[in-house]
């Protein structure tokens, strides 16, 4: 690097000196004086060319490996010079690109932008700035940022441009639209109202917050949210609240009422939740959800929730629900009454706890029974009170349904019947026995020997009937009373009950006219019966003298008979008996002597 600067040689040796030369000496001093400056000058100027030298590096390399593409091109846009770092953003070597024009690599897309932005870098009276897509072989699309200025070199007009690789900005950048317009379709779409508040100033709002509140994105935007409430008291409230809940839990959420736009009223639900936690002043987030005809439908539901309450606390009848398997879920005030318990003693303990032993399992299994196919059922049984009072209820069971039909409860309502049953089972028993005598009366035993027949006629089972009629019985009444015919009647009853089986039915058939049903009985069986009988009633005294007696005719059921008639040849064997002189039997098996 030293070429081409002089260097002043030294003289090796001085000759001595003498007064001519004194002067010569002098000179030569100075000379050498002279010399050793410029020896040092030269030396500094060796120095500063190495310096230059090493700029000249330096500025090389800072030229092709700066972080930017630098592109000297033409008024064409053809490349005169490009460092390192352009010819790898364009993907090829240095050499190549000399002498080809840039637009060349620039996508079709941005290319009218390039060229407009290569113009004005031309025109050379300020700078300019542009963006081009790079749309290269083989390797993915690139994006630069591009600065240019004009160069005034008098003869053509050039232009340098500096480039930056900003494709991962870019890229970064279209996500960042890409994910806003996306945001933005969603809050448009979005049924609920949504916007952003900063110091409770509205800054943003999707349409349909403008149309829950009636106000347009004009009214709203930049105003203070203080236009949605009913007063003051009520935004202090919601800020202070929310602000509470945001601090502790990060979002809140408050239920309040707004005033719309035309002085209508809407109840909503504010969700907030700030756009950065750390710092609540650069915006909150709200959500608001119009609930008024939630509300409405709540209230609404309150009301006849309170109505039904009130029936069925009111109710004297018992009410109660219970899951499938018996555990209680309601109880009214009545049935917490009867039952001596309150709610909560009885509340998930098991319906059958209050129902002895002996009724439990048919009532549980009755409760089992409820179901989509047999919704509803009545039902009787036993229940013990907390006083150990055993009664008798009678409950109407609902199967309570859910939409797939499945069975989710069983809703009971009961009353007592503990009188009702007693009256009732007195009533039946007053309508199939004779007071005096306390036989089953006529009309039962027609029901009974239906059955009987019946019974004999499947399994082919003998039954005889004996029938027997009081000898001159009207001759006690006439003689003795009737008060005294009576208590013979029943003297007679009991003689002959003592002599029965116990599947034997005793009737009174008529006024002092008794039949037997006796099955299992053969003819001859049944005759022999009567004959005992016969001979026990003369055991009984009459009241006015002698004893009793009775004429009687035995029948056993012919396979095909009547009733009717069967019941006719009873009779007529029994008036043979009368007409026979009476005190005696006759019957199919009797052979009359
Ligand atoms: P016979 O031997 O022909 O049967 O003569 P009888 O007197 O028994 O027959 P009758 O049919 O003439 O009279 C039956 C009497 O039985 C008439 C009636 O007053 C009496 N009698 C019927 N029911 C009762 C009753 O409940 N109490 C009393 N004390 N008498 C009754
Ligand atoms: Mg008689
Ligand atoms: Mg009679």
């Amino acid at each position: 690097m030293t070429k081409g600067i002089p260097v002043i040689k030294t003289p090796t040796k001085i000759a001595a000196p003498s007064p001519p030369e004194q002067e010569n000496l002098r000179l030569v001093h100075e000379l050498q004086v002279h010399q050793v400056e410029l020896e040092m000058q030269n030396e500094d100027l060796a120095r500063m060319r190495d310096q230059l030298g090493q700029n000249l590096e330096r500025y090389v390399d800072l030229y092709d490996f700066a972080p930017v593409g630098y592109f000297t091109l033409t008024d064409d846009g053809t490349i005169r010079e490009v460092n390192l770092t352009g010819a790898t953003l364009l993907g090829q070597e240095r050499a190549r690109l000399i002498g080809r024009r840039l637009g060349l690599f620039v996508s079709t897309a941005t290319l009218p932008a390039f060229n407009t932005f290569l113009n004005q870098a031309l025109a050379g009276t300020s700078k300019a700035f542009g963006e081009a897509g790079l749309c290269l072989e083989g390797l993915s699309p690139r994006y630069l940022s591009l600065a240019g200025v004009g160069l005034n070199t008098g003869s053509e007009r050039l232009c340098r441009v500096a480039a930056l690789d900003i494709t991962k900005h870019h890229r970064m950048e279209v996500a960042l639209q890409a994910s806003e317009a996306r945001l933005q379709s969603i809050l448009r779409v979005a049924p609920v109202g949504i916007g952003v508040v900063r110091n409770r100033i509205l800054q943003d709002v999707n349409d349909t917050l403008c149309r829950l509140t009636g106000y347009t994105r004009e009214e709203l935007v930049g105003r203070s949210a203080r236009q949605f409430y009913l007063n003051d008291e009520d935004f202090d409230w919601v800020g202070l609240e929310k602000y509470r809940q945001i601090v502790e839990q990060g979002t809140g959420a408050v239920e309040v009422r707004w005033r719309r736009r035309d002085g209508t009223n809407i109840d909503v639900i504010l969700s907030s939740a700030p756009l950065n936690a750390a710092d609540l002043a650069q915006g909150v987030t709200f959500t608001v959800l119009d609930i008024t005809e939630r509300k409405q439908a709540e209230e609404l539901l309150k009301l006849s929730e309170a109505r039904y309450r009130a029936i069925v606390e009111g109710q004297t009848d018992l009410v109660c629900r219970c899951l499938p398997d018996g555990t209680l879920t309601f109880v009214n005030a009545a049935y917490s009454h009867y039952f001596g318990r309150s709610p909560e003693d009885l509340l998930g303990t098991n319906i059958t706890l209050l129902i002895p032993d002996a009724n439990r399992a048919e009532a549980l299994a009755r409760i089992e029974s409820c179901d989509a196919a047999h919704p509803r059922d009545t039902q009787e049984h036993q229940v013990v009170r907390a006083d150990s009072a055993i009664r008798w209820m009678q409950w109407h069971n609902q199967a309570i349904l859910n939409d797939d039909n499945a069975l989710i409860e069983i809703q009971g309502i009961g009353r007592d019947v503990t009188e009702q049953r007693a009256m009732k089972i007195e009533l039946q028993r007053l309508a199939t026995t004779d007071l005096l005598t306390g036989l089953f009366n006529r009309r039962y035993l027609l029901t009974v020997l239906e059955t009987e027949i019946e019974r004999a006629r499947r399994h082919g089972r003998p039954l005889a009937l004996i029938l027997f009629d009081l000898d001159h019985f009207k001759q006690i009444n006439d003689t003795c009373g009737h008060d005294q015919g009576d208590q013979v009647l029943q003297a007679i009853v009991a003689q002959v009950q003592g002599r029965l089986r116990r599947s034997d039915v005793f009737a009174r058939w008529g006024g002092e006219e008794f039949l037997i049903l006796a099955p299992e009985t053969t003819g001859p069986d049944a005759v022999a019966l009567a004959e005992t009988l016969r001979t026990a009633l003369r055991a009984l005294p009459r009241p006015e003298g002698g004893s009793i007696t009775a004429s009687f005719g035995v029948t056993t059921y012919q396979p095909e008979e009547t009733l009717d008639q069967w019941l006719k040849r009873a009779d007529v064997w029994m008036y043979a008996s009368k007409r026979q002189g009476r005190d005696r039997v006759n019957g199919d098996e009797v052979n009359v002597p």
